[in-house]
């Protein structure tokens, strides 16, 4: 598995805590320092790659003639015999035909995540996304067209002021579009976003938390009705478009991250990026590429798997549960079962519907 961080963005977005930086200038010295890390890394990816995600940021915003720079560099470095999913994140303002076109022809991405977020043009506005409405569905429409293989939708619901019939509205107007994959979010308001000083100086009510349990029930409705399966918490897929690469990061899969902010996963260490541009770049230019990790002990290690799988349908698999904590997890669990958020089966402890959305509250409980 393969992450390429592009941490370039159009405009911050009122939510967003990720690293990225408002400025497209720079775009060459950064899409250099990313080949060459690729170059210089390629020996941490043991196996042919079978996943590529170009995410950020806002991926989209670099010109096809520089994604073709990173894709060479990576066709050049890794085995790529094996891909079987290659994901670009995008902003529906970048999806003109022309650029879908030169995308297609580098022939190597067959997934295209597009971040709508809603298509309520006030919505967007107070998240101060670049794109309208209108623009939301030219892309919807423009990548249908381009014909790539898997199109996944981002929206997001429990915006401030955002009723169910509003949320509903969002939600039909996907009813005609051809697309395998829903990544839908419930707005949380994070440290340090201007969406939190927004709500602090009462210039913003957030939603309250039983408009976003609504929310969240509508949209398992929705999702029902129209063949979409629930998979994690956030994401839904119809047959045969579950995205390959996020469920592998649920999954533990080892990764290589690449570029500013990246974080890396070998089995044992974390390992991440400068979250800097600048020192980025500069570093992989001067040597040694400036990084921080860690080494995850046993613990960190079943933590963390429980807060993943426990956001997932399949939930906890007990092959996966290190030995030394399965006696306490099987103890602990019980009162998630009593209450009917977990099912307790003989290979797993699923999370039911309602489990799923007190995922992170019940593997908080069940630390070690
Ligand atoms: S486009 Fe994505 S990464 Fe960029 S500011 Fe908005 S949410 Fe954050």
């Amino acid at each position: 598995m393969l992450y390429l961080h592009i941490p370039y963005c159009h405009r911050k977005c009122t939510y967003c805590a990720f690293y990225s930086t408002v400025t497209a200038s720079g775009t060459q010295a950064y899409v250099d320092a990313l080949c060459l890390e690729l170059k210089r890394r390629s020996h941490c990816m043991e196996h042919p790659l079978r996943t590529v995600y170009f995410g950020g940021g806002t991926p989209s915003l670099l010109p096809v003639g520089q994604l073709a720079q990173v894709v060479d560099a990576i066709r050049n470095h890794y085995d790529t015999t094996a891909l079987e999913e290659v994901t670009i994140e995008t902003n529906p303002e970048d999806l003109t035909p022309a650029y879908l076109a030169d995308l297609r022809g580098l022939a190597f991405f067959n997934r295209v995540s597009i971040g709508v977020q809603s298509f309520h043009d006030d919505d967007l506005r107070l998240l101060n996304r670049r794109h309208d409405s209108c623009q939301a569905f030219e892309a919807l429409e423009n990548t249908v067209a381009a014909g790539f293989e898997h199109l996944s939708v981002d929206l997001i619901y429990g915006l401030p002021g955002q009723s169910v019939e509003d949320w509903l509205d969002n939600l039909s107007r996907l009813n005609d579009i051809p697309f395998g994959h829903l990544s839908a979010y419930a707005l949380t308001v994070e440290e340090g976003t201007m969406l939190q000083s927004q709500i602090e100086q009462g210039r913003v009510v957030p939603c309250d938390e039983a408009m976003q349990l609504s929310h969240y029930h509508a949209l398992l409705q929705w999702a029902e009705a129209h063949g979409f399966h629930q998979y994690e918490i956030s994401n839904f897929a119809r047959p045969g478009h579950r995205a390959v690469h996020n469920s592998r990061y649920w999954n533990r899969t080892p990764y290589l991250g690449v570029g500013a902010a990246a974080h890396s996963f070998d089995g044992l260490y974390r390992r991440w990026n400068v979250a800097d541009v600048k020192r980025y770049v500069d570093s992989v230019m001067a040597g040694p590429i400036d990084h921080d990790e860690e080494e995850l002990g046993l613990k960190d290690a079943h933590n963390e798997y429980l807060m993943t799988a426990l956001r997932t349908v399949e939930g906890i698999d007990k092959r996966l549960v290190a030995p030394p904590f399965a006696a306490r997890l099987q103890h602990d669990i019980q009162r998630f079962v009593t209450n009917g958020l977990i099912c307790d089966t003989p290979t797993h402890y699923r999370p039911t519907p309602e489990g799923l959305l007190h995922a992170d509250g019940i593997a908080a409980d069940l630390f070690v």
